[in-house]
């Protein structure tokens, strides 16, 4: 688990800090990310992160104490920001509850801040209360599109306005609180821009409400989170937003490709990278990192039929077996077929996510083949006409590539085979055209949200 906001250097650890520090490490933390609110804190969390490997600073002046910042501190904070453990400036913002300093000063120090860190191309840690238009507004204008709004109090379009700007928004133990209005919110959000905090010593969770909040209490918001994204379960959530603060900060990532991966209750077998297509939006393709909720998966090479064998039988608590990876299983049909037919003889359910270019690549009627071994197809139908489809999914065979998806979809449905199409919310693709599309071929649409930036252009 990571703790992407916490304050370990507070006095409230005076007395048994490195004690709070090992168990919260032993008892699964991964990372924490310790905030700096003014100058003596910045420093306090990077002498932190040097004496901690897992332990990563922010440095910066809070709106509170933006009043007492002396007159070179920014100065002062690019040198802490240059340390190699600085890993984003923060905590900045603005405070229109406490009103601790003039609203005035708390503006300066936040457009002076973000553009400290808009120089540094260095993410920002927002704190933001009873003023989200005006610290939209400082944010907008300065350019910075990398960060995350810590324990964001906006509502569900605030969220949503955050994430388009290219923010996270972080939960924490205020979630957990019943009828806590943060429930809502999260729903309305997409899992891949969603970080969990304990913003420890303070916003303790409700099972140790009143009491000291620690890192390790970063569970129970991924608990929350848990059952508000069900059927994700709580190993999905802690990976994919501990994948999500590594991204957002920086922090180091662990690169070992898996040949068969776990989401929800889905075991999904990772066959080939190589794909018929390259859609804009792939995780294979241009500056994205290869990762899908938080699993790697770009092969070092094509896993064998008893590689996978045999990694699928080492694994339980999963409900179906999903051909499914970075790249079209279908590339590889012949063992994908060897694959399904030892899988069914055990008695396994099947699923297969497929372009639907399967027939095209290996030259065959495909659907037939599939009957009998795959329970369900979902084919991604990416686009509501076939020029569109060009140009976001760029398939190699070119103009007779989405014809051949719509008969694949026909055939599978003649077949027998349970069959629905997906797309992803792009800006470019008209959903209600694909509605109207899939249910001409008489199946289901599942619309995807797009977790990349949308700001790229296809063109
Ligand atoms: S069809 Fe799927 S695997 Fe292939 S490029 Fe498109 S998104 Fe990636």
């Amino acid at each position: 688990m990571i703790d992407s906001h916490a304050h370990l250097d507070f006095s409230q650890y005076d007395s048994d800090r490195d004690e709070v520090i090992r168990e919260d490490f032993e008892s699964g933390i991964e990372a924490v990310v310790n905030i700096g609110v003014d100058l003596e804190t910045s420093r306090k969390s990077i002498a932190l992160a040097e004496r901690y490997e897992g332990i990563y600073a922010t440095v910066g002046i809070h709106p509170h104490d933006s009043g007492n910042a002396p007159r070179d501190y920014l100065k002062q904070l690019e040198a802490l920001a240059s340390h190699k453990k600085a890993v984003a400036i923060g905590e900045i913002g603005l405070d229109y509850y406490r009103d601790h300093s003039p609203r005035d000063t708390q503006r300066r120090a936040f457009e002076q801040q973000l553009e400290l860190a808009r120089k540094l191309d260095m993410p920002v840690v927002v704190h933001i209360r009873e003023a989200v238009g005006d610290s939209f507004k400082i944010l907008e204008k300065s350019g910075v599109g990398k960060g995350v709004l810590h324990s964001f109090p906006g509502d569900e379009s605030e969220a949503r306005k955050a994430i388009e700007m290219g923010f996270f928004i972080s939960f924490a133990g205020p979630i957990t609180y019943p009828r806590s209005t943060r429930v809502k919110v999260a729903a309305s959000l997409p899992l891949s821009r969603i970080v969990a905090e304990t913003d420890a010593p303070y916003l303790t969770p409700q099972a140790f409400r009143g009491k000291r909040n620690r890192p390790q209490y970063v569970r129970y918001v991924i608990e929350k989170l848990g059952a508000i994204f069900e059927p994700y379960t709580f190993d999905d959530i802690e990976r994919i937003t501990s994948h999500n603060a590594r991204r957002l900060f920086g922090l180091p990532f662990e690169k070992i490709p898996g040949i068969v991966y776990k989401i929800r209750r889905s075991l999904y077998v990772n066959l080939t990278n190589r794909c018929s297509c390259d859609c804009y939006f792939c995780p294979r393709s241009g500056s994205r990192d290869g990762f899908v909720s938080g699993h790697y998966l770009f092969l070092r090479r094509d896993p064998s039929v008893e590689e996978i064998l045999e990694a699928v039988e080492i694994e339980s608590g999963f409900d179906e077996v999903v051909f499914c990876g970075l790249g079209e299983p279908t590339m590889r049909l012949k063992e994908m077929l060897d694959i399904a037919a030892k899988l069914k003889s055990k008695g396994y359910s099947m699923r297969l996510n497929t372009n639907g270019h399967g027939g095209l690549i290996n030259k065959i009627d495909l659907p037939p083949r599939l009957a009998g071994l795959i329970d369900r197809v979902s084919v991604s139908l990416n686009a509501q006409d076939a020029d569109t489809y060009l140009r976001i999914c760029r398939p190699d065979r070119g103009m007779e590539s989405f014809e051949a998806m719509i008969g694949f979809v026909k055939g599978c449905r003649k077949a027998g085979i349970e069959t629905i199409v997906s797309v992803v919310d792009l800006p470019e693709i008209d959903i209600e055209a694909c509605r109207k599309l899939a249910s001409d071929l008489g199946v289901g649409l599942r619309i995807r949200s797009y977790s990349g930036d949308r700001r790229r252009s296809f063109a």
